[in-house]
């Protein structure tokens, strides 16, 4: 890869390395855009095969933190932090690791504000807090702000409920089958809010308990994983993984909606065209999923649940837009997303 046209091609930016051979530290902040703010990203502590992949891991991500705090009308851009996460750590590494990622996050001025990721955890905050102001979601004893989950999934709600309006002209969600794929943090919490609206609910997950739990308190109704995707819902919202709309997965869809917290659900991006010429709606997964985001986001300033909560309900107005751009210029909502975005930050 050549690095600098890799970063062209993101509209990079900045990147910023820390290295320590000592305690075996290898750390990347990639801070993608600052227009609007300074960026929020969490930061990944696992393992690559290689440094080029941990460098556009973090490239890559930064970028779509730019997009989803600009969608979400945040003062923030877009940064995140990968630091590799050596074979065989001891706890008392783990601990060198991030008092150096502490300094090294402070030494970038505020520029970048971490928090937890895959691999991270509050502990690893807490450390990371007596070196910098700049980070969240560190200690909830502390005043932050928890766990993201529930807001998370109020957001996906709201704009599922904004999606409902657009495809289905209606406010309530009064008997609509949604097939809800994943019912861990989020999926659980969003089964939670459709429940009490009057859904209808059909979930699978791998995790027998975490099924176990929406059929006793909810009605759902339990499918195989592999049968989701041809469930006669209104709605589907994939809530466990990445790239589930896909080739094998488009001709088996029966639902008018996608809309769910997973990330990156467009295996590729033409599949969101592939969803718009099967008259399918798709909310696009990076506004629909920003609530934990918008939620730690308040921490920056003084946090306050219900503000938070408040400023997550906004995501309804935020889908709606997309889904009535995309519809009058016939486009798929993904690009009307990543348009609007761009038109924002790039001019
Ligand atoms: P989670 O790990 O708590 O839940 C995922 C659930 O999916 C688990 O119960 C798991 O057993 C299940 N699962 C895994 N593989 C499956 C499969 N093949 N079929 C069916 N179920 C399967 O994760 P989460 O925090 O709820 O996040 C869910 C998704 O939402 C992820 O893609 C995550 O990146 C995204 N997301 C989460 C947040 C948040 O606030 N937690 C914010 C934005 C986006």
């Amino acid at each position: 890869m050549d690095l600098f046209d890799y970063a062209d091609s993101l509209r990079y930016g900045e990147l910023h390395m820390k290295a320590d051979p000592r305690i075996g530290l290898r750390a990347i902040v990639a801070v993608h855009n600052l227009s609007r703010g300074p960026g929020i990203g969490g930061c990944r502590f696992i393992e690559y095969d290689s440094t080029e992949d941990a460098l556009r891991d973090a490239m890559r991500l930064a970028r779509g933190m730019t997009y989803k705090a600009a969608i979400s009308g945040l003062d923030h851009g877009g940064g995140k932090a990968v630091i590799v996460r050596p074979k065989g750590l001891t706890e008392e590494q783990r601990g060198q690791i991030f008092h150096a990622f502490g300094e090294f996050v402070d030494s970038l001025g505020g520029q970048y504000i971490t928090c937890e990721d895959s691999g991270t955890r509050v502990s690893d905050m807490n450390i990371v807090s007596e070196h910098t102001s700049h980070v969240l979601g560190f200690d909830p004893s502390k005043g932050s702000s928890g766990d993201p989950s529930p807001f998370t999934a109020f957001g996906v709600r709201r704009g599922l409920q904004a999606a409902v309006k657009f495809k289905l002209g209606r406010d309530d969600l009064e008997g609509l089958r949604v097939a809800i794929q994943g019912v861990g943090n989020v999926g659980y919490h969003l089964a939670r809010e459709l429940h009490d609206l009057g859904a209808e609910l059909i979930v699978t997950d791998v995790s027998s308990g975490a099924i176990a739990r929406c059929v006793k308190e909810l009605g759902a109704t339990e499918v195989a994983p592999n049968e989701i995707y041809g469930v006669d819902c209104d709605i589907f919202a994939p809530c466990a993984l990445g790239a589930v709309i896909n080739d094998h997965t488009i001709p088996q869809l029966k639902c008018s909606i996608v809309a769910g917290a997973s990330n990156n659900q467009l295996a590729e991006d033409r599949h969101g065209e592939a969803l718009r010429l099967k008259g399918i709606t798709y909310a696009p997964d990076y506004a629909l999923n920003a609530g934990g985001l918008i939620n730690v986001a308040e921490e920056y300033v003084k946090y306050d649940a219900e503000v938070a909560r408040q400023k997550c309900s906004l995501i309804y107005d935020t889908i709606f837009q997309i889904l009535e751009r995309a519809g009058a210029e016939e486009l798929p909502e993904g690009v009307v997303a990543d348009r609007i975005v761009e038109e924002m930050i790039f001019g």
